[in-house]
């Protein structure tokens, strides 16, 4: 990657569902670090959900995703992350994910609406 930049703009446009895109994938240290944090168990705010591909894997594909992401994710308020402390790792790691690249560039197709791209 050659100089891509990124610096967040607390738009929270990355906690909104834009179509196939609108779920948060989580790892099981995600989903450990949440149920601590909430106080929860993982069945109260993750399911666990088959996709037909998921991103750059084409195979069938089963994981859990946070629930009720069909619009913004349910940990967003006023903008911002409620659950910043143990947020899960594809949010930790946005925008820098190899399949929003091209060529070493961004790939504004998908990354277009975040207002921290290229800053
Ligand atoms: S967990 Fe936090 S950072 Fe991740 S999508 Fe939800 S509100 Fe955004």
């Amino acid at each position: 990657m050659k100089n891509l930049k990124h610096s967040c703009q607390m738009s929270g446009e990355c906690c909104k569902s834009r179509g196939e895109q609108g779920f948060v994938a989580l790892e099981e240290s995600d989903i450990h670090r949440m149920e601590i944090h909430l106080g929860k168990p993982r069945e109260e705010f993750a399911e666990f959900r088959s996709f037909s591909s998921f991103r750059n894997i084409t195979e069938p594909h089963s994981r859990w995703i946070i629930k009720g992401t069909e619009k913004q994710c349910p940990f967003l308020a006023n903008n911002k992350c409620s659950i910043h402390s143990v947020k899960p790792i594809q949010c930790s790691t946005w925008p820098f994910w190899p399949d929003l690249t091209k060529d070493g560039e961004w790939d504004m197709s998908k990354v277009g609406f975040c207002k921290g791209i290229g800053k």
